[in-house]
């Protein structure tokens, strides 16, 4: 199948999930559809597992969250408005160096019907969303609850973390110990009960590093001022991009796998009940 190459409009993609996370449907509009072999080398890097039957697509405002922040990137589809048996399968979403969002698939239906300007509606798949949101929210729980331990495990800081299911981990700086692992199994159990509200906040510079419990390394200010902050009420804040639940209840049963050191380094691996 035949499907007509263009960019309509070339300019970053207005990222709707950061604002409106609750939103999984969307009328936007498609600014441009490249099929993968015809993408610059940095930005075909981004998707190496792709085929070259399939195709990028970029719109002018998105509500898939990309791949990035240790969160895998949504799923689900897209439809032509004006002829929804055009339909576009979205398989991988990647963020650009230039601000584009990038929708990875395939088409099923007549995709060379497509022209720049289309009307598209956006649907994430949301059971996978929930479950993502679900996995990360976790991640900043376990964070939380080795804070609230730091005199019996130690002062140690987040540094790196992976939300994505069967390879969840948060990395510490700082060594601990084995025997710590139902202390802390116990009070993320606690934290989840608590069903604590999870907040998705915009704070100044000045806020972000006065309430932040854990900067990221080489964190700095975007260029557009604010700083997007999750916060769990009375618990802790970290600067954030990815997508959360409404409360901590809603994660449900989390495990505390494995606790293991290296370098200096301690990595507790995580995993949370299947949907
Ligand atoms: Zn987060």
């Amino acid at each position: 199948m035949e499907t007509t190459e263009w960019i309509f409009w070339q300019h970053s993609t207005v990222p709707v999930y950061q604002k409106q996370a609750s939103l999984h449907d969307l009328v936007t509009k498609i600014v441009s559809c490249q099929s993968t072999r015809s993408l610059s080398k940095t930005d075909r890097a981004l998707f190496k597992d792709a085929e070259d039957s399939d195709y990028v697509i970029a719109t002018d405002e998105t509500i898939f969250r990309p791949q990035g922040g240790g969160q895998p990137s949504d799923n689900g589809q897209m439809k032509l408005k004006r002829d929804r048996i055009v339909s576009f399968d979205v398989k991988l979403v990647r963020k650009a160096a230039e601000g584009q969002i990038y929708h990875l698939g395939g088409f099923s239906g007549l995709g060379q019907l497509l022209r720049g300007g289309d009307a598209v509606i956006q649907i994430i798949d949301t059971a996978k969303r929930n479950y993502h949101s679900r996995y990360h929210t976790a991640g900043h729980i376990l964070g939380l609850a080795v804070r609230q331990l730091k005199e019996k495990v130690g002062d140690v800081s987040e540094v790196k973390t992976n939300h994505a299911p069967g390879m969840a981990f948060v990395e510490f700086r700082g060594l601990i110990s084995g025997e710590h692992k139902s202390d802390i199994q116990e009070r993320v159990n606690e934290l989840v009960q608590r069903n604590i509200p999870v907040n998705v906040d915009w704070w100044d510079e000045k806020n972000a590093k006065a309430h932040c419990a854990a900067l990221p390394e080489g964190f700095s200010i975007p260029d557009d001022g604010d700083v997007r902050v999750v916060d769990v009420e009375g618990v802790g804040a970290y600067p954030c991009g990815g997508t959360h639940l409404p409360t901590t209840g809603d994660i449900g049963e989390t495990v505390v796998r494995k606790i293991s050191r290296q370098k200096g380094v301690t990595k507790i691996s995580y995993a949370i009940a299947s949907p």
